[in-house]
């Protein structure tokens, strides 16, 4: 054992969406994770805690898997690495874009693999970019986000991320970003507004935004089937069809964010097909490879292909590449995960059991005092916590009452997640959790809440 692995934890490790300050004051960040097996973490010092967010809803499969495993070492040995530049291949990103099409929603024709959600938000808005470009268009460049979408960290995607942490202090949103309103009943404008107005007020603040800012300047909407970070916030019934109809209306297409969704965590392959979206492109990250290596993609449909491969021959090939695109070793990683998906039912399972878990959590704390909703869909599912939900109204985010429940849980050995905007506390574990293991994780979440809120 190392002792000192704390001190050089402190010292040496820049940790990403972490408090700067705690390096200063010389505290450890967190208990060094050493193993993991199914939904269960156990740190150096052998404490063991059930992940109810399967790491950040990624790891669907559930950890410890030999079958990825085995798939990582044997395409180690074999081609640890060739790049896909200029029309290579591998056997591995050959084969996987081949079962991600396979599983695709109708009218996909192509996938770019990234390594990660964020870069492959990234290639969506340069392949919307270079598709108006071809079009001679070049001013319909800008993309409309949500207020509370996430999107990613970088520059482009942190524009289209609509949480302030991720704008203040980076000089973000970039110009062409813009948001309109987040599909999110319990924060509707006005208490008495009934979940088809609140559709028609998201639709018609989409319709003005397009208004005002002209059509032909506007490229590409972004959403998330179903919002993740922003809150964990299924769509009100109805609302994809009626984006979708206005998009269709002014020529501007859909990018659905499956980073979370995608391969199963609402109980259907996508999160598209779920709720009636027919998107133009779709991002792939965490479940197609459950995070055993880095991977995502960008799916490409069939009516940007059949522009895109016009556009570039004449011009040499496409500038948009990175020396790890399709990388072999993900590449096993995602064919090993969706066998495993496809061979023991965990689509099915993640609708079955996430349905369980949900139920469980309402009838858990739904009706506490100060539980203003129990949402999910599937494999995740929310706890947002309210001053008083009857007269509508929040608690002082200084009260800090969805992080000081997740710390509590914590403490009795569950793992759930304090979205960064509200007092809301996510839950979206792996697919192979146990009815024992949800009911485990509602009974000790009524335990926190009664010790923080009473
Ligand atoms: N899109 C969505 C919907 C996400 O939830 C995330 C990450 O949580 C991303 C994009 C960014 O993915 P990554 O963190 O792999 O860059």
């Amino acid at each position: 054992r190392n002792d000192q692995l704390e001190q050089w934890d402190r010292e040496n490790f820049f940790h990403p969406s972490t408090h700067l300050g705690q390096f200063a004051r010389g505290e450890a960040p967190q208990p060094v994770i050493k193993t993991a097996k199914g939904c269960h973490i156990t740190d150096r010092d052998g404490t063991r805690l059930l992940d109810a967010f399967a790491g950040l809803y990624c790891v669907n499969v559930g950890y410890g898997r030999p079958e990825i495993a085995e798939a990582i070492a044997e395409q180690a040995k074999e081609l640890a690495y060739y790049h896909a530049y200029v029309g290579h291949g591998t056997e591995a990103s050959i084969t996987l874009a081949k079962m991600v099409l396979d599983r695709a929603p109708a009218g996909m024709s192509k996938v770019y693999f990234g390594l990660g959600g964020s870069d492959a938000n990234e290639t969506n808005i340069k392949l919307v970019w270079y598709y108006n470009n071809i079009l001679g268009r070049p001013e319909k460049k800008k993309i409309i986000s949500r207020w509370r979408g996430y999107h990613g960290s970088g520059l482009m995607t942190g524009s289209l991320t609509g949480l302030a942490t991720f704008h203040n202090k980076f000089d973000l949103p970039l110009s062409p970003i813009l948001h309109t309103a987040a599909p999110y009943y319990l924060r509707r404008p006005d208490q008495s507004m009934s979940e088809a107005a609140f559709v028609a007020y998201c639709v018609s603040e989409l319709e003005a935004m397009i208004e005002a800012e002209g059509a032909d300047t506007i490229a590409a909407f972004i959403g998330e089937p179903l919002m993740g970070t922003g809150g964990i916030v299924p769509p009100p019934a109805g609302y994809w069809p009626a984006i979708q109809e206005v998009l269709d209306r002014h020529d501007i297409l859909l990018i659905a964010d499956e980073v979370v969704t995608g391969f199963g965590r609402l109980g259907s392959m996508f999160g598209s097909d779920h709720y009636g979206m027919r998107p133009d492109l779709i991002t792939i990250a965490k479940g197609l490879t459950s995070a055993y290596a880095p991977l995502s993609g960008s799916i490409v449909g069939e009516k940007m292909w059949k522009v895109l491969e016009q556009g570039t021959d004449e011009n040499g090939p496409i500038g948009h590449g990175w020396t790890y695109s399709a990388h072999p070793i993900g590449a096993a990683a995602g064919i090993a995960n969706l066998k495993l998906i496809d061979a023991l039912n965990l689509v099915q399972a993640a609708g079955t059991t996430g349905a369980y878990l949900n139920a469980a959590l309402k009838d858990a704390v739904g009706g506490h005092a100060h539980v203003g909703e129990v949402r999910g869909e599937g494999m995740i599912a929310a706890v947002e916590f309210m001053e008083d939900p009857g007269k509508g109204t929040f608690f002082d985010p200084s009260k800090t009452i969805g992080a000081r429940v997740s710390a509590e849980l914590l403490r009795d050995g569950v793992i759930a997640r304090a979205m960064p905007q509200g007092d809301i506390l996510g839950f979206a574990p792996p697919f192979c959790l146990t009815e024992a293991e949800a009911d485990e994780i509602a009974g000790k979440t009524a335990k926190a809440v009664a010790a923080v809120l009473g």
